[in-house]
């Protein structure tokens, strides 16, 4: 079958793959039908890994997906052809410790689309384990289904956060993941969520949301509308998305006392920033941290459903997979204006 393949560095080509060639009891076939570009897939293409993660054989991209069930294993009982659904990319040893407590998410033998040496799902179709699989409702199109991976970042943000109703947060950083966290906080029961960046184009999509309030870094001080926003009390939450080791050195500044620091975003380089300890414990903050999610999918996708979330004012472009290559061009222009970039496998 036909698949997007990143053959080196900045080499991407549609080509045949044998891929996912057999579906095993537990598992389901499943014709891809839209799948997001990934910060992540757009670092491969670039730069060819990711920290100790290094392509070293052709890997298909893409772990954003939704699409079609065309064929269930012997053993499947949740799921039918002609079921619409959306997979959780990352596929972890059951059996392992950190699955056993529940944290799934960080189970270091954990198999993940489109991270080396695990080949993604930028392809016709792909074979997943049932139990990774969801159920579309019928509300939920197949662009917003592949919304849902980078929304249960959020949610997995919001979760950490420990948020109480009514409270106010600040989220740094107004990409996908940045916006997809301001909305998880909305729901998880915040009253207003301050949003800030300096990419003007992003911060407009925010405007679509009621109680997510634009931070324009280029013509305000952070800290000043912080403070003059809440009597100078500061915010409960403040969720890092941006990985910037300038934003992730003033995030304590924007904390109420006892208020709580979310960490999301992915500082580049060693993945390491600086931030004041004293300056965290005059306000006795707590810190958390996200990776990946776990437990969030089927949130997402009812969340999704219920019309509360909106995830499609994120979508800016869906190419034909014909395009694809045109499609990670665009995702990786620095100047870009687009939040996320779909490819659409059969247009
Ligand atoms: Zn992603």
């Amino acid at each position: 079958m036909k698949a997007l393949v990143l053959e080196q560095t900045k080499s991407l080509a549609i080509k045949e793959m044998n891929v996912y060639e057999t579906c095993g009891p537990d598992e389901v076939r499943i014709k891809i039908m839209n799948v997001g570009i990934c910060g992540s897939d757009v670092h491969y293409y670039l730069h060819g890994g990711i920290g100790d993660y290094i392509v070293k054989e052709p890997m298909i991209l893409g772990h954003e997906a939704s699409g079609v069930v065309v064929e269930t294993g012997s053993e499947v009982r949740n799921l039918k052809a002609g079921d619409r659904v959306c997979m959780e990319p990352g596929i972890p040893d059951g059996g392992s410790r950190t699955s056993r407590m529940g944290m799934y998410n960080l189970d270091p033998a954990v198999r993940f689309w489109a991270t080396p040496p695990i080949h993604g799902c930028l392809c016709e179709t792909v074979v997943h384990p049932a139990s990774y699989t969801y159920k579309l409702p019928v509300n939920v199109s197949y662009e917003e289904g592949a919304m849902v991976e980078p929304l249960a970042i959020g949610l997995q943000g919001a979760d950490k956060a420990g948020i109480s109703p009514g409270d106010t947060a600040l989220v740094t950083g107004c990409g996908t993941i940045g916006i997809l966290t301001a909305i998880s906080a909305l729901a998880g029961g915040c009253s207003r969520v301050f949003i800030s960046d300096i990419n003007t184009d992003k911060l407009a999509i925010t405007e679509k949301y009621r109680n997510i309030e634009p931070i324009n870094l280029n013509s305000e001080d952070l800290y000043d509308r912080i403070m003059s926003e809440t009597d100078g009390w500061g915010v409960d939450k403040v969720f890092e998305a941006s990985g910037s080791t300038a934003a992730i050195k003033d995030l304590h500044r924007y904390a109420c006392p006892g208020g709580t620091l979310i960490l999301v975003g992915i500082p580049a380089g060693d993945g390491s920033a600086s931030i004041s300890i004293t300056g965290m414990q005059a306000k006795e903050l707590r810190a958390e941290t996200v990776f990946r999610y776990a437990h969030k999918y089927d949130r997402a996708v009812r969340l999704i459903a219920s019309g509360d979330v909106d995830v499609k004012p994120l979508i800016a472009a869906v190419y034909p997979f014909e395009k694809s290559i045109e499609a990670f061009d665009a995702a990786s222009d620095p100047s870009s204006k687009a939040v996320k970039i779909q490819i659409a496998m059969d247009s």
